[in-house]
């Protein structure tokens, strides 16, 4: 068992760091104000190879292993978790998802463009389609060389900022799972209307908008995979994008951490430290714990992507472990922060508002149990449903 990084990897984690802490960083609270991600900063990514962080190099890629790929979300969102999120529904959800389904013309279309500074979307959620995608009612109806799209989208992340949408639409009414499709959509396309940034507790860089299709006719050539089969499509990218949160919430958790010991070290009250009381290093031992116990888990379920393992069900583990693990640091370093760390001045409250949203995206914590438990009861002869 070898747990040391290679040296490529290490030489990829040398060069996030740097970027997280000279570009991410300067910015973050501005991402927070602002309510979108810096045009610049994602120039800088793009030209870093990070918005094509596992795409092949033929599209603009860095043909980045999941390890990898883990680690740069980790050390982003060490500093920004909305930038962190952007980015991992821009490649797990998006670009990954046109790089499965898309033919040699589509890909070549879409993702050095993505790769190149444009963002990706996945719109599968609807007003009454949430947990239940299979209640989907966007329809894309074939016209001619065309389909044509209408429906609305919620929660979808980075609209605003997007130059392509990958949109799952019912192909089949009535068959639910079984007729939805996805499409590629180039932002620009007609009959596409995008409604105000959701306000939000947290995650505020996030550009998520409601969108809505009205007669948008899409390229039949821009189907990804085959007709009526797209939620394999989103069961692949659920698993990366879980996969992608679970590092995001590591690196938040380690964020706040890092935010925590500081304070500690620098505010006296009873003439000491605050670190010299052990009420406060317990905090600090008790998140440090869940941390490394939670980066063997992020770390292990990356490796099982290299190897082209199976990794649903770990990736639903650690997804689920690092919204609990982001959400108890942020917790614990806030009250660490004393009443300094309910004061938008201070970093940690930012945190402790963007990790809330580590539960709900891309599969609820009760979802993800259900997940976790469907595999287990498997052996007993069970097939649970949702
Ligand atoms: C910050 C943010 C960004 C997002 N970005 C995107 C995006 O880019 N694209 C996109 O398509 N969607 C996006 N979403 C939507 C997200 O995927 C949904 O919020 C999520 O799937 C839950 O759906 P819902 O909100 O409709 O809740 P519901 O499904 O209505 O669930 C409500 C509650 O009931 C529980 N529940 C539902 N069904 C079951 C069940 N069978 N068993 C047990 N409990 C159940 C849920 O866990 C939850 O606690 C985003 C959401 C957030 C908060």
């Amino acid at each position: 068992m070898d747990f040391a990084l290679s040296d490529e990897q290490q030489m990829f984690h040398d060069l996030f760091r740097d970027f997280a802490e000279n570009e991410v960083a300067p910015c973050a609270e501005q991402t927070d104000r602002d309510e979108a991600i810096p045009t610049a900063l994602l120039q800088k990514a793009a030209a870093q190879g990070f918005l094509g962080a596992t795409l092949p190099e033929q599209y603009g890629g860095a043909a980045m292993d999941y390890l990898s790929y883990s680690l740069l979300v980790e050390t982003v969102a060490r500093h920004c978790l909305s930038m962190a999120a952007a980015l991992g529904i821009h490649t797990m959800l998006s670009s990954m998802t046109i790089l499965d389904g898309g033919s040699e013309a589509v890909k070549a279309e879409f993702l050095p463009r993505l790769a190149g500074g444009e963002l990706g979307t996945f719109a599968l959620t609807e007003p009454e389609a949430g947990s239940d995608a299979g209640a989907v009612q966007t329809r894309a109806v074939p016209e001619g060389e065309y389909y044509r799209l209408d429906g609305v989208k919620a929660w979808v992340s980075n609209a605003g900022q997007a130059g392509a949408h990958v949109v799952l639409a019912l192909t089949t009414p009535g068959a639910r799972l079984r007729g939805l499709s996805a499409f590629v959509v180039d932002a620009q396309t007609p009959g596409i209307f995008l409604g105000q940034r959701e306000p939000t507790l947290g995650l505020r860089g996030l550009d998520i908008r409601t969108m809505y299709f009205e007669g948008c006719r899409v390229p039949a050539s821009h189907l990804l995979g085959q007709l009526d089969h797209g939620w394999a499509l989103v069961q692949r990218a659920f698993r990366r994008v879980r996969l992608s949160l679970a590092a995001a919430g590591l690196g938040a958790a380690g964020g706040a951490l890092a935010l925590g010991l500081k304070f500690a070290a620098e505010r006296k009250q009873f003439g000491v430290p605050i670190a010299e009381k052990q009420a406060i290093q317990n905090y600090a031992a008790d998140c440090a714990v869940e941390i490394e116990a939670l980066r063997h888990l992020v770390h292990h379920t990356a490796w099982q992507a290299d190897q082209g393992q199976d990794y649903e069900s770990s990736a639903s583990m650690a997804k689920y472990l690092a919204a609990r693990v982001a959400r108890d640091t942020a917790n614990k370093m806030l009250q660490v922060h004393g009443g300094y760390g309910f004061s938008d001045e201070y970093a940690i409250s930012r945190i402790y508002r963007d990790v809330r949203a580590l539960r709900l995206l891309g599969g609820t914590d009760e979802i993800q149990r259900f997940a976790i438990a469907r595999v287990l009861f498997e052996p007993e002869g069970l097939a649970l449903q949702p």
